[in-house]
């Protein structure tokens, strides 16, 4: 387990369009959450408008498995046929400074993460959208992928879906500013427990 003492580790996870990336935008936005995000490492290709080292570290396959077998990521996982992954010092120096980070990784790097750090220093939160045919309306108007990529994020979601249950929170993206006042409610409230029991 990382050397480390404080600092809180976020989760969120949610299936493919069920609106993470635009609540977790919102959220850092929030400076009264005084929230940071882990920017991950991927073999995906950058979407247009993507830049190097702010979405994502975009690299080969090659150079992931590097990583991988230096032992440089906290977790990481194949996902729509990419891998994945947190970068491990990035994650210990943050978290050594006290920082509260938000890991957007899908539930199987939820579950590493989970079995390395005490559940007090862990925060899971599930996004849900409000029903599997909702969520294949939002991937068409987003027109960012192919049809052959919807197909199998619909496929997928529903395999998220299915890991809900091992989150400490499930919040379901009907109606975005519901969402976020709900999700930043969790937060708060994590962070006043911490605090309380330093
Ligand atoms: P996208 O390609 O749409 O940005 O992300 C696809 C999926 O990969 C999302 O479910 C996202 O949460 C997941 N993901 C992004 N970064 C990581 C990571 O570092 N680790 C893991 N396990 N999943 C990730």
């Amino acid at each position: 387990m990382p050397d480390v003492s404080q600092g809180l580790l976020i989760i969120l996870s949610a299936p493919s369009g069920a609106g993470k990336t635009s609540l977790v935008r919102a959220l850092l936005q929030d400076a009264t959450l005084g929230l940071s995000l882990s920017v991950s490492t991927t073999t995906r290709a950058p979407r247009p408008g993507e830049a190097n080292g702010r979405e994502y570290f975009f690299c080969s396959e090659s150079e992931f498995k590097q990583e991988v077998s230096k032992g440089r990521f906290l977790e990481w996982a194949e996902v729509h046929g990419n891998f994945y992954g947190t970068s491990s010092e990035a994650i210990s120096e943050g978290l050594e400074q006290g920082g509260r980070i938000v890991l957007e990784i899908d539930w199987q790097g939820a579950r590493q993460v989970r079995s390395k750090f005490p559940p007090q220093q862990i925060l899971s939160i599930f996004i849900e959208p409000p029903s599997l045919s909702e969520l294949e309306r939002r991937l068409r108007a987003r027109g960012q992928d192919s049809e052959a990529v919807i197909s199998a994020r619909l496929l997928a979601a529903e395999e998220e879906l299915s890991h809900a249950k091992e989150f400490d929170h499930v919040i379901m993206n009907q109606e975005f500013s519901k969402a976020l006042r709900d999700l930043s409610d969790v937060i708060r409230q994590r962070i006043s427990q911490s605090i309380q029991s330093v």
